[in-house]
């Protein structure tokens, strides 16, 4: 994982407080997830569950996504309760909160924060599933940070996806802290670092990033660093290819 040379803070990276942090499912149990555990020691995590976040309690009775009538809500079916708009605004509130932030580990198949796997029924009692998809949480993370990395936990189990992510939320923690006073040696330290991946994930948006700085010699140190995050930001973020819900 690439760290600053000038720096030794951890990447802080979001993850979903069921997965061994705490006894937060529905069903009151923590899940162990022994590979999260082993990168304790090389980034800051910041546990969440915005099933909690809401008021929800643990133990509660399960959630899921309905689609029909061609929209889809997130309802408690014991209750009927429409959680939706409460939880899109519990994410907004814990970005705003706990502001810097490189990544997100999620536990996946969650109706709340899975990326990719959840299910969506048809209807709130019947227990077919028409689709699978992003779940709620996660998918208002997305839109508000769409830059910001993320992996399911059964991915972490796969090494390219863990090698990946590892270097993604490295990379992103070290630009957080590049100053103006780094200078431009500062930049190419990171922009080097950078290159390798980029090159394999994003070659278009690599030889952008190449040509930056000499087609902006003359910008002071200030004004370099805020093009450079500016441009490094939206190709990081054509990176990310995780499939919307729909
Ligand atoms: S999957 Fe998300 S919402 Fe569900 S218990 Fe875990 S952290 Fe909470």
């Amino acid at each position: 994982m690439p760290s600053s040379p000038s720096s030794c803070e951890k990447p802080r990276v979001a993850v979903s407080a069921c997965l061994g942090f705490r006894a937060c499912r529905y069903d009151g149990a923590i899940l162990d997830c022994p590979t999260l555990s082993s990168l304790a020691g090389r980034v800051e995590f910041v546990p969440v569950c915005p099933e909690e976040g809401i008021g929800l309690g643990t133990p509660r009775p399960p959630i899921r996504i309905v689609r029909n009538g061609g929209g889809e809500r997130l309802i408690q079916p014991s209750t009927g309760r429409d959680l939706g708009g409460r939880i899109e605004d519990f994410a907004e509130g814990f970005l705003a909160r706990e502001g810097a932030l490189d990544g997100f580990v999620v536990k996946s198949r969650s109706p709340s924060c899975a990326l990719r796997d959840t299910k969506i029924h048809s209807s709130l009692h019947d227990e077919t599933q028409v689709d699978r998809g992003e779940g709620w949480f996660a998918r208002r993370v997305r839109t508000l940070r769409p830059h910001l990395p993320r992996i399911e936990e059964t991915d972490l189990e796969i090494p390219p996806a863990l090698e990946d992510f590892l270097i993604e939320v490295g990379l992103l923690s070290w630009l957080r802290r590049l100053r103006p006073g780094d200078g431009k040696k500062g930049i190419a330290a990171h922009r080097a670092e950078a290159q390798p991946y980029l090159a394999r994930r994003n070659p278009r948006g690599n030889s952008e990033l190449e040509r930056l700085r000499k087609e902006h010699r003359t910008l002071g140190d200030e004004a370099f660093l805020d093009l450079y995050r500016t441009v490094f930001l939206r190709v990081f973020t054509e990176v990310r290819k995780e499939p919307p819900r729909s």
